[in-house]
């Protein structure tokens, strides 16, 4: 490597092409106002807009912007570990390119590292442009997930962050598929801190992400980290065929002993509606831990590069 890169800088990007401009200008003045060595590593993750069109000009002015071309859309989280993949800077900051996370910030994270911290990540104090839904949504499920789940994964943050190079290495050496980067950040350890921060709307354009990707994250995060639904399941298929016993004895009871059977239709079906609703979430529950066993057995890339302009020989 000729210089020793201060800073990298991870920007996934779906289609983002009003944003990129400001972002660029903004991310510069960071830059600038820290006085570092940097790369801007971009990535497209199959954006159907310009974007890729901006940063290649980009790339071509200044030799300090790194762009990876994905051959397709593979998800946000995918987007960023690709981006660590291919960083080679002392810290690396993940920001999203709409502006929600002030760039601005970066600075007092970059400075708050250096009281010696691994890992400083923003936490979001108030969320501002985002639906009731996707806002309470997000509130319960950081609640969820910190009740179920071992690992202390901090409520209320994104990925918005800096890391120490420790982190990315850590990071680098865990290769499951299903990716819930904050979870596997707060899983590593280190000396973790966060500063806290308003999230402003987006500047331009509308979210990438779809209901079906935010459910897709929050599965993840859960099967990854918490072994809960799976206890959920067992604990309540006791519960069941405990009540199953005990009606079972009355059954028995009123059979051969009082002599007197009901005609039984309501309790019968809400018995089999029960039983067999509590079997198909079970089900469920499994299933969702196996397709993930399969996806890992399967050991596919995680992504497919179209192009890029970052130099394998270059990479640390
Ligand atoms: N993004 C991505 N791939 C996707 C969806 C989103 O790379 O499939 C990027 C997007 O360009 C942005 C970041 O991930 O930089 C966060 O996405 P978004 O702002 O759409 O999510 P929200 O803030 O609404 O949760
Ligand atoms: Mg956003």
């Amino acid at each position: 490597m000729s210089q020793e890169i201060a800073l990298s800088i991870i920007i996934p990007i779906y289609n983002e092409e009003g944003n990129i401009p400001l972002l660029f200008d903004r991310l510069n003045s960071v830059a600038d106002q820290l006085g570092v060595t940097k790369e801007f590593i971009f990535i497209n993750d199959g954006s159907k807009d310009n974007s890729i069109q901006l940063i290649r000009e980009l790339s071509l002015r200044y030799n300090y912007i790194k762009y990876i071309n994905f051959s397709r859309n593979f998800g946000h989280q995918i987007a960023v570990t690709a981006g660590l993949d291919y960083s080679s800077g002392k810290r690396v900051a993940i920001i999203d390119a709409d502006l929600q996370d002030p760039p601005e910030l970066i600075i007092e994270m970059y400075n708050k590292m250096n009281e010696g911290h691994e890992v400083v990540y923003a936490k979001r104090r108030v969320r501002d442009g985002e639906t009731v839904f996707k806002k309470t949504t997000a509130k319960l499920f950081y609640r969820i997930l910190k009740k179920i789940t071992s690992v202390n994964i901090p409520v209320d943050t994104g990925d918005f962050r800096i890391v120490d190079r420790k982190i990315v290495d850590v990071l680098k050496n865990m290769p499951e598929q299903e990716k819930y980067l904050r979870g596997q950040i707060a899983w590593a350890g280190f000396r973790q801190t966060y500063v806290e921060y308003d999230r402003v709307e987006r500047y331009s354009g509308k979210t990438g992400y779809t209901f079906s990707k935010m459910l897709k994250l929050a599965l993840n995060g859960i099967t990854s980290f918490s072994d809960f639904p799976l206890k959920f399941a067992t604990i309540s298929g006791f519960i069941v065929a405990g009540i199953a016993f005990l009606v079972t004895l009355y059954a028995l009871y009123s059979r051969f002993v009082i002599k007197e059977y009901i005609a039984g239709w309501t309790s019968l079906m809400l018995c089999v509606l029960f039983i067999g609703g509590i079997q198909l979430i079970t089900i469920g529950i499994i299933g969702e831990y196996i397709s993930r066993v399969a996806a890992n057995v399967r050991k596919r890339p995680l992504y497919i590069i179209d192009d890029t302009n970052i130099k394998s020989e270059d990479l640390n």
